[in-house]
C-alpha cells in the first residue's frame, strides 16, 4: 500500500542546552522540524518537478536551524534571504545587547525601527485579542525558570508572584517610532519573531520571481505558492507524544504552518515532572490547558504564530471561541488524550496518519 507521507526530508534537528538533571536524550530539546513531502515519490511520474533548479541554504539564527529551499532562485538571492534574518534578528533578539529590544528591556524606553514597531503592535493586538494568554511581558517569568539559557530551575511560588506582578502588556506603550515600558518590566518578541520572519522571507522571493519555496525556521514551516509540479505543499505534523512520528499532514499553498508544543523545548525537574517553555502569564507556571501541541495555518505567519503560543495556553474552549469568532486561522490541536482536533476548514486538506484510529479525529465547526 502507498505510504501517504513518505519520510523524504527529514531534519531532525536537537539542540540539548546544559541540563542540571543530566539526562542523556537531552533534557532541552528542540526537534522540531515538521517537514516531510512526498516529493521524491512523485519524480518519476512528473518530469517537469527534476527540472526546476532548485537552491538550497541552511544556517542557524535567532537560536535554531533554519532551512530555505527555494525553485528558480539564485545563489544571490539566498544571501539576501539569509542576511534578512540576520536583520530582523539584530533587531528583535533579547540576547543582543545592542538590538531595540534589548535596548528597550535596559533603558525602558527605546526609538523603534518600522519593523520593529509593526511587528510590536501586531503582537499587542493578539495580547489584546487573547485576553493576555499570550503577553510578550511574559519575559522575567520565562527567564526565572531558565528557558533563555538552558540553566533550568523551578522558581519557587513567592519569586513567580513577584514577577507576575509586573506582567501586563496593557503598560507596555507604543507611540510612532518609541516604546516605553515600566521599570520592572522587560519584553520579548520570541512568540511571534520566527512567524513574522518568515512572512518577510517569502515576499522577499516572491518580489524576486520565485513562485515556490519551503522555509522551515525552526520548526515553523512557511510555503510559498505550491510545490513546482503544481500539487499542494504536504507538510507533517508531529506526534507531541512520539515527537518521531506523526498524528497527520496537512495540504496548503502561500500558507504558513505553525506549531507550539510542550515537546519542544522542556525539562525534567527534580521532582520528575516535565516543565515546558511556554507560560501561561495568568500563573507564572507552564500552561497546562489539556493540549499537547497547537498547530495554525495561515496566510499570516506572524498571526500563526502568535496564535500557536496563545491557544496552547488558552486550550480547546479558548481555541473554539477564537476559531468562530475570528475565522482567520485553521488549526490542527492535540489534545492530552490523544484526540486530534482540525478546524472544519481542514476536512479536506488534513489526512489522519495512517494507522491512527479515524475516532481520534474530531472537527471543530464554526
Ligand atoms: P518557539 O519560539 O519555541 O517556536 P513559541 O512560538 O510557542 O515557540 O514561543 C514560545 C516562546 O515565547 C517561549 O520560548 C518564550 O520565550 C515565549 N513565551 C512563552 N509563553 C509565552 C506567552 N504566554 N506569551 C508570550 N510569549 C511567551
Ligand atoms: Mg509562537
Amino acid at each position: 500500500m502507498k505510504r501517504f507521507y513518505p519520510v523524504l526530508l527529514m531534519m531532525l534537528m536537537c539542540a540539548c542546552g546544559s541540563n542540571p538533571q543530566g539526562q542523556t536524550n537531552g533534557a532541552a530539546i528542540e526537534s522540531r522540524s515538521v517537514l516531510r513531502t512526498e516529493a521524491a515519490e512523485k519524480e518519476s511520474e512528473t518530469e517537469d518537478t527534476a527540472e526546476a533548479a532548485e537552491e538550497e541554504r541552511a544556517f542557524f539564527a535567532m537560536n535554531t536551524y533554519m532551512r530555505i529551499r527555494a525553485y528558480d532562485a539564485d545563489t544571490a538571492l539566498m544571501d539576501q534571504a539569509e542576511v534578512r534574518v540576520e536583520e530582523l534578528e539584530a533587531l528583535f533578539s533579547t540576547t543582543r545587547e545592542e538590538s531595540e529590544i534589548a535596548i528597550l528591556n535596559r533603558d525602558k524606553t527605546a526609538a523603534l525601527s518600522g519593523e520593529t514597531e509593526e511587528l510590536m503592535r501586531l503582537a499587542l493586538s493578539l495580547c489584546e485579542r487573547t485576553e493576555g494568554a499570550l503577553d510578550i511581558s511574559v519575559y522575567p517569568v520565562v527567564r526565572s525558570w531558565g528557558f533563555t539559557t538552558g540553566e533550568y530551575r523551578i522558581p519557587e511560588r513567592a519569586e513567580l508572584d513577584t514577577l507576575l506582578r509586573y506582567v501586563d502588556y496593557r503598560n507596555v506603550k507604543l507611540e510612532k517610532g518609541t516604546a516605553l515600558i515600566g521599570a520592572d518590566m522587560m519584553v520579548d518578541l520570541g512568540s511571534v519573531g520566527k512567524g513574522y520572519t518568515g512572512d518577510q522571507l517569502a515576499a522577499l522571493l516572491k518580489e524576486n520571481g520565485v513562485q515556490s519555496a519551503l522555509l522551515d525556521l525552526g520548526g515553523n514551516i512557511q510555503t510559498v505558492g505550491r510545490k513546482p509540479d503544481g500539487s499542494l505543499w504536504k507538510i507533517g505534523i508531529k506526534d507531541p507524544k512520539k515527537p518521531d512520528s506523526q498524528v497527520g499532514g496537512v495540504s496548503v499553498e502561500d500558507e504558513a504552518v505553525i506549531t507550539s508544543g510542550g515537546y519542544e523545548r522542556y525539562f525534567t525537574g527534580e521532582d520528575g515532572e516535565i516543565y515546558w517553555h511556554i507560560i501561561d502569564p495568568a500563573t507564572g507556571e507552564p500552561a497546562h490547558s489539556g493540549l499537547l501541541s497547537v498547530t495554525i495555518i495561515g496566510k499570516s505567519g506572524a498571526l500563526c504564530d502568535a496564535l500557536s503560543t496563545s491557544l496552547f495556553v488558552m486550550g480547546l474552549e479558548g481555541a473554539t471561541e477564537q476559531y468562530r469568532t475570528y475565522g482567520d486561522f485553521e488549526a490542527v490541536l492535540v489534545a492530552q488524550n490523544g484526540t486530534v482536533y482540525i478546524t472544519e476548514g481542514l476536512r479536506d486538506r488534513f489526512t489522519l496518519a495512517e494507522g491512527l484510529d479515524p475516532d481520534r479525529l474530531q472537527v471543530i465547526e464554526k
